[in-house]
């Protein structure tokens, strides 16, 4: 009889969790694990280092499903009582085997290939009940070890993994992406969409798209994200970029490389933060020069030729300084790209015209200057993290539509 496609449940024990102390990675990389072995996460669960919770969790998540993991507690310490209790919650007797090891009665001990406390496989019912060490370290290696095996003959032959293809955006909010993007999933790609699912990832830096499909027998589904993604383009191409580890600072670098410029900055209210998004990957010196942090008024006049006249009449956060600061990076520091940025991070001097989160953002590229005003909503943190994010879209802009019309 060919098996449903075989669905799982988590069981996280400890005290540590619930407190916050830790934080359950351990969870997450179980999903994804399993997600990755064709078999699917229906819920979690996390309890105390206390019996009844532990089987009350247990059970629980055992319903409907053909596997439930439990992660902690598996220690020799009197604190980790996981094996035993969930021994006992299904009325199997305990035997110490001869390491000392409380080992329940017809279970099947996983090795550790890297810890003390094996991992134990109980056959209950219909379910497998896998118990696995808190470490994650030693958590992974049995669950790669002995486990592997184990759950290929649950999953079957036919279950497949899941693939992602995750598209990068920014600069758009996610109902406005949404709208875009269902509408043309419903009309033309549907063909392409079937059995395909899309979530919307959105941080302060943009959103991104995760579609993922089951693959049951292998083969064409790259073919089918590319043929889906192709036929959604044209709602995604303003706002889309590429990068490899889906970080637009890296897809500046690499146009700025493909187009033989430099880039320097001048930064007012994000204090060093471009700079620091530039130099974060290996490999920015090809292209980032570097960059002037033109907090005070007399250093943006002094270092980067900003003029008394224009602070006067504009003030610092204005279009014509964040011009000025542009094009003094270019120049003062030696490159043919330039970037100025100049606003209000808050919490405080927000006023009239310019409320806290108005930010000037100005690109020079060979002397040609463009400029945005935006207003970001947020804490001092985001703003700043969303001027830095909206500068490099203006710059990676420019220099792909500048591309497409070689
Ligand atoms: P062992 O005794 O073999 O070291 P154990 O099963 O007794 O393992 P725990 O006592 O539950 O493990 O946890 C040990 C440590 O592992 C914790 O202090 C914590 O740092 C980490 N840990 C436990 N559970 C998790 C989890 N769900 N996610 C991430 N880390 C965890």
């Amino acid at each position: 009889v060919p098996r449903a496609r075989c669905q799982a449940a988590i069981v996280s024990v400890g005290n540590e969790l619930l407190f916050g102390q830790t934080v359950d990675t351990n969870a997450a990389w179980l999903s994804r694990a399993l997600a990755d072995r064709g078999i699917s996460v229906l819920r979690r669960f996390t309890v105390r280092d206390v019996e009844v919770d532990i089987q009350e969790a247990v059970s629980a998540a055992a319903r409907g499903v053909d596997l439930v993991i439990v992660s902690g507690g598996l220690g020799p310490t009197p604190d980790d009582i996981t094996t035993a209790s969930v021994a006992r919650g299904l009325g199997l007797s305990l035997t110490a085997d001869r390491q000392g090891v409380e080992v329940p009665q017809y279970a099947q001990l996983l090795t550790n290939p890297v810890g003390t406390a094996p991992g134990v496989l109980i056959e209950s019912g219909q379910t497998t009940i896998v118990l696995l060490p808190g470490v994650p370290r030693e958590l992974e290696a049995v669950f790669e070890g002995d486990l592997e095996a184990a759950l290929a003959d649950l999953a079957g032959p036919d279950a497949g993994s899941v693939h992602h293809r995750v598209v990068h955006t920014t600069g758009i909010a996610e109902p406005m992406l949404a709208d875009a993007v269902q509408e043309r999933l419903y009309r033309g790609a549907n063909e392409y969409a079937a059995g395909i699912t899309l979530a919307y990832l959105p941080s302060l830096r943009g959103v991104d798209l995760r579609f993922s499909i089951t693959d049951a027998r292998g083969g064409k589904v790259e073919e089918r994200f590319d043929r889906l993604i192709e036929e959604l383009n044209p709602a995604l191409v303003p706002w889309r970029f590429e990068a490899e580890h889906g970080d637009l600072a890296e897809a500046v670098a690499t146009a700025l490389e493909r187009s033989g410029r430099t880039l320097a900055v001048v930064e007012s209210c994000t204090g060093g933060l471009l700079a620091k998004r530039m130099t974060d990957g290996a490999g920015a010196s090809k292209v980032f020069v570097g960059g002037v942090i033109a907090y005070a008024n007399k250093v943006k006049v002094a270092q980067v030729g900003v003029t008394d006249e224009m602070l006067e009449q504009h003030g610092g956060v204005s279009e014509v300084v964040a011009k000025q600061l542009a094009r003094g990076a270019a120049k003062r520091l030696g490159a043919e790209v330039g970037i100025g940025i100049t606003g209000v991070a808050g919490p405080g001097g927000g006023a009239g015209d310019k409320p806290v989160g108005t930010v000037w953002i100005a690109v020079s590229v060979d002397g040609v200057v463009e400029s945005i005003r935006t207003h970001f909503k947020g804490d001092r943190g985001s703003v700043r993290e969303r001027a830095v994010q909206a500068a490099l879209a203006s710059l990676y802009r420019r220099l792909m539509f500048e591309r497409t019309e070689d």
